[in-house]
C-alpha cells in the first residue's frame, strides 16, 4: 500500500493513463478525487473503486477553468481533509500536421489544456500543501518534446510537454523547501485513446519507434506514477522522470 492514507487529485481520469491511475492509486490505499469533462465515464470509476474497498469521489470540468481546479482541492479537503498529491495528468494532442499548416486556434488549445492548465493547477494545490506540510505534484509530460522519437506534425503539443518540464523545475526550486516535491513523468507511446487505441496501423507505427518494439501499458505508466507520488521518491524533485521503453536512447 505504497500510497495509504494519502489524497490525491487525477485529472484526466475519465480514459487512459488517468483512468488506470485512478483504479491503481485506490489500490495502493489513496483516496482519489477524479477529474475530467465526462461525467458518465468518472461516475463508472468511482463507483466501480468505492464497490471495492477504496475511497473515491469525482468533479466534472475543464481543467482550463481555474474555478475548476480550485473546486477539485476544495472537494479534496472537504471529503478528505487534506491534498498529499496531485496527478495532473489531462492533455489533449490536438490537430496533427505541420506548423505551417497549424491554426492558431489549434496551438491556443493545445497550450490552454496542457501548459495552462497546469499553471492553474500549480497555483491552486501548492498553497493548500504548503499549510499542511508538504505534498507530491506529478505532471504528465510526454517523450514528444523531450526526445520526439519521429513523431510528425506535433509542434504545439511539443511545445506545452516541454514547456511542462520548464514549469516543473521552476516549481521544484521554489518550494523544495517548503517539503512540496514536483516532478514530470514522460510516457512513451501509451495503448490510450490519445495513443491510437483501436487503430492497429497508428499502434504498429508507434510501438515501432520503440527500442522495445511495444507501446506501454496505461497501467505500467500509473506504476511510475505512484513511485512519485509516494515516499519512495523522496528525495526526487524537478525531475523529468522517463518511462518510454527506451525511445530517448533509440539509434536515430
Ligand atoms: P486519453 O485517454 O485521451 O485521456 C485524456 C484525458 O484528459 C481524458 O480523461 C480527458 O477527459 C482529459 N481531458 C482532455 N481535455 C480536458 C479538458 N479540457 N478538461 C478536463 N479534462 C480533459 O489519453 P492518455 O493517453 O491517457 O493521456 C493522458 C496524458 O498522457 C496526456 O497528458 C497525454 O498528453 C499524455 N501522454 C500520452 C501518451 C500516449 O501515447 N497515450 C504519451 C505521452 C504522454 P474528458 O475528455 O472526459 O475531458
Amino acid at each position: 500500500m505504497e500510497l495509504e492514507g494519502k489524497t490525491i487529485i487525477i485529472t484526466g481520469a475519465s480514459s487512459g493513463i488517468g483512468a488506470a491511475a485512478a483504479l491503481l492509486f485506490a489500490a495502493e490505499g489513496a483516496n482519489v478525487v477524479l477529474g475530467a469533462r465526462r461525467s458518465a465515464e468518472l461516475e463508472v470509476l468511482v463507483e466501480r473503486i468505492n464497490r471495492g474497498s477504496g475511497r473515491a469521489v469525482f468533479a466534472a470540468g475543464d481543467v482550463k477553468d481555474e474555478s475548476y481546479a480550485e473546486a477539485l482541492v476544495e472537494i479534496a479537503m472537504k471529503e478528505f481533509g487534506a491534498l498529499d498529491g496531485a496527478f495532473n495528468n489531462a492533455g489533449i494532442v490536438g490537430a496533427i500536421q505541420p506548423t505551417p499548416d497549424m491554426s492558431v486556434g489549434n496551438w491556443n488549445e493545445v497550450i490552454s489544456v496542457n501548459l495552462t492548465a497546469a499553471f492553474l493547477a500549480a497555483k491552486v494545490q501548492i498553497p493548500v500543501m504548503r499549510k499542511h506540510g508538504g505534498g507530491s505534484i506529478v505532471f504528465t509530460s510526454s517523450f514528444v518534446g523531450f526526445s520526439n522519437g519521429g513523431m510528425p506534425g506535433m509542434g504545439a503539443y511539443a511545445a506545452s510537454k516541454a514547456g511542462l518540464i520548464g514549469l516543473v523545475q521552476s516549481l521544484a526550486s521554489d518550494h523544495a523547501a517548503e517539503g512540496i516535491r514536483v516532478n514530470a513523468l514522460l510516457p512513451g507511446g501509451t495503448i490510450t485513446p490519445a495513443g491510437g487505441e483501436g487503430n492497429p496501423d497508428v499502434l504498429a507505427f508507434i510501438s515501432n519507434l520503440h527500442p522495445m518494439k511495444r507501446m506501454a501499458k496505461a497501467e505500467e505508466i500509473a506504476q511510475a506514477a505512484v513511485f512519485l507520488l509516494s515516499d519512495r521518491s523522496s528525495f526526487m524533485t524537478g525531475s523529468p522522470m522517463i518511462a518510454d521503453g527506451g525511445m530517448s536512447v533509440r539509434l536515430a
